[in-house]
């Protein structure tokens, strides 16, 4: 099957900690048909593995489109992927180590298959479907439980030496900083990352805290995201500006550091928190010109993102190997 421009479909799948989104994509880049599954870590790799592919073989029944029409399978996954064997190194949210999830797709359907990590992905798809492939230096910088990134190199997604690279979220700001999941102090994403913020906030009001941030939870922990964290800041509430000014700081000074090294044409945000947040960016934006260099900013352009949740599973339909 083709689609109006002759060019043949895709398919890109997205694997996520909570969920699974398989979805079909025509010759322009719009998903025309997509369905998700809850991720079952629990059954391990082979279980995991054949709920997939039952999820892909259930989107193309249902867009009526058969396997070998296909051009090209992608798939988008948190984690390092080996640069030549294309296996998963580790993916921490799945408890994955060396897997062919790549060459396993590739034999159940018999059709090409790429597989990439979900931040160089999601980058991939808003330079080209977002900004349409044509500024040549782009970062992207995902903010969501943690934080993810890509780059965009020469007009080419920069993977670096060892297939690893662009771990935007494990640059360090502050080597005495707070504690990281990945074990090392002071990383971007354990001073921006949306699950480090709210979990201050969280330990502060189990510890007696009340504030205008207690009332806008009605007392409830488990309503306290950073949308709501935003909002209390803005009402003033001491926990939470004190919480979110340093967020603002540590996000302005990480971007800074960035633009400075890469001279990207354009930083594109996404993520949850961006997405869940009203100021963020351009309160980041104010820092950020304070910050960064004269020459690095001229020409600069801020972007948040444009496919939302697609982004990764329409770019690793995509990216060539
Ligand atoms: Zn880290």
């Amino acid at each position: 099957m083709v689609n109006s421009e002759g060019n043949r479909m895709r398919v890109g799948i997205d694997i996520g900690g909570t969920k699974i989104v398989a979805g079909v994509v025509g010759g322009d880049g719009v998903v025309v048909h997509s369905k998700r599954i809850a991720t079952q870590t629990e059954k391990g790799y082979d279980g995991v593995k054949e709920d997939i592919i039952r999820l892909v073989r259930t989107v193309l029944d249902e867009a009526h489109i058969a396997a070998r029409a296909v051009e090209q399978i992608g798939i988008a996954t948190a984690g390092q992927i080996e640069k030549v064997s294309k296996k998963i190194l580790f993916s921490p949210n799945m408890g994955w180590r060396n897997v062919p999830l790549k060459d396993d797709i590739e034999n159940a359907f018999g059709v090409k298959t790429c597989i990439e990590n979900d931040a160089n992905a999601a980058t991939y798809g808003e330079w080209k479907f977002g900004l349409k492939g044509v500024p040549q230096d782009v970062l992207g910088i995902f903010i969501g439980t943690g934080i993810g990134g890509g780059l965009i190199l020469d007009g080419k997604l920069y993977r670096g030496f060892s297939n690893v690279g662009a771990e935007v979220g494990h640059t360090i700001l502050n080597p005495y900083g707070y504690r990281c999941n990945c074990g090392n102090n002071g990383c971007f994403e354990a001073y921006c990352g949306g699950a480090y913020i709210v979990e201050r906030v969280k330990k502060k009001i189990e510890e007696g805290y009340r504030g205008k941030i207690f009332d806008l939870i009605g007392g409830d922990i488990g309503h306290l995201h950073t949308g709501i964290i935003e909002e209390a800041y803005l009402l003033g509430d001491d926990l939470c500006v004190h919480v979110w000014q340093e967020v603002i700081e540590y996000l302005g000074a990480g971007v800074a550091s960035l633009v400075n090294l890469l001279n990207p044409q354009i930083v594109v945000f996404g993520g949850g928190v961006i997405y869940g947040t009203k100021y963020l960016i351009d309160e980041m934006n104010v820092v950020l010109k304070k910050r960064a260099m004269d020459a690095s900013l001229k020409g600069l352009e801020i972007k948040k993102a444009t496919l939302g949740e697609n982004a990764a599973l329409l770019g690793v339909s995509y990216i060539e190997e």
